[in-house]
């Protein structure tokens, strides 16, 4: 069965291409988006942060409706310090944006990040922004782009990658530089034709593979991922898998994304991002599982000490 009304996507770029500036335009003109909501305030919060820090510590989920067509897009840190994660957050999505600056051409996050997404063998999407800058040199660009896929290994159908060209400072994108654009309309349509479908079977036993954990004062910790397989329900009991020990937990409540809000949902299928609380001692990398027929995901990250699955 597919899901025809959900696409997962990364966002990947070099810090300071326009990341937040672009998500932060995408949600401005979406559905979710109302006037007397802050939204733009709240993203730039976080990422002053990250400034401060360096470096995106964390992976943000931002859901944008458009059409009809839920889009989660979630947030990749770019430095190679963070490879398992990187590894982790692409596992939840089924195609990535790679947004290049029009100036500066691609850089060393933007071929990290890339190679893991190709490793994975996710779909590009192009986006080359910041093209109202003066000194803009798309069509270079372009070329340095593809070169950047022909240095990796790109497999053949991913070097026709789609191209966006926007400016995510003046909330435009367009299909060609000589076309004329007022929206980011051309942007989600390419989103939502370009990114593969989730495809997968709603009556198997259900699979969540945790990927973030968040914390809230109130409900205490909150595993986030992706529904790999089946459908999980608001207050059902659940086995939690990692190789090595099996517990036995129930699920307290259940949320989905709204913009950057979590919003309370009684029930969640395959392709949804979730987040679940009640699991107290979940941990980034395990399975949460339906106990009547528990079966892992591949256990893929063994190279943090707080998860050990061999
Ligand atoms: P991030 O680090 O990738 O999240 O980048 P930001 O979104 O914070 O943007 C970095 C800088 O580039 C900021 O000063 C933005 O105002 C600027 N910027 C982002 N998009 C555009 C654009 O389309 N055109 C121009 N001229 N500047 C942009």
């Amino acid at each position: 069965m597919l899901r025809k009304d959900i696409r997962n996507v990364a966002i990947i770029a070099h810090v300071d291409h326009g990341k937040t500036t672009l998500v932060d335009a995408m949600l401005k003109q979406s559905g979710v988006f109302r006037a007397n909501e802050v939204v733009a305030e709240r993203i730039l919060d976080s990422n002053d942060l990250e400034r401060e820090r360096g470096i995106t510590i964390l992976s943000k989920n931002t859901s944008i409706f458009y059409k009809g067509v839920k889009i989660n897009i979630v947030d990749t840190p770019g430095h190679a310090d963070f490879g398992a994660e990187v590894e982790r957050i692409l596992n939840m999505v089924d195609g990535v944006l790679l947004l290049v600056d029009a100036f500066e051409g691609p850089m060393p996050q933007t071929k990290y990040v890339l190679r893991k997404a190709l490793e994975q063998n996710l779909k590009p999407i192009v986006v080359i922004n910041k093209i109202d800058r003066p000194d803009q040199r798309v069509d270079e660009v372009l070329d340095e782009v593809l070169e950047l896929f022909i240095d990796l290994d790109a497999p053949e159908p991913f070097l026709d990658f789609p191209v966006v060209y926007t400016s995510a400072k003046q909330g435009i994108a367009k299909l060609s530089m000589d076309e004329n654009s007022s929206n980011l309309a051309p942007l989600f349509e390419t989103l939502i034709k370009e990114i593969p479908i989730p495809d997968g079977d709603v009556e198997a036993p259900f699979q969540v593979l945790v990927t973030t954990l968040d914390h809230d004062e109130y409900i205490g910790r909150i595993a986030i991922g992706r529904v790999m397989r089946g459908k999980i329900t608001n207050k059902q009991n659940v086995l939690v898998l990692n190789g090595y020990e099996e517990r036995k937990a129930k699920i307290s409540k259940l949320f989905t994304y709204e913009g950057l809000k979590r919003v309370e949902i009684q029930e969640a299928m395959f392709g949804d991002i979730i987040a679940i609380c009640g699991i107290d001692e979940i941990k980034i990398g395990e399975t949460i599982a339906d106990p009547n027929e528990p079966e892992m995901l591949p256990g893929i990250y063994i190279d943090e000490p707080t998860v050990s699955m061999i």
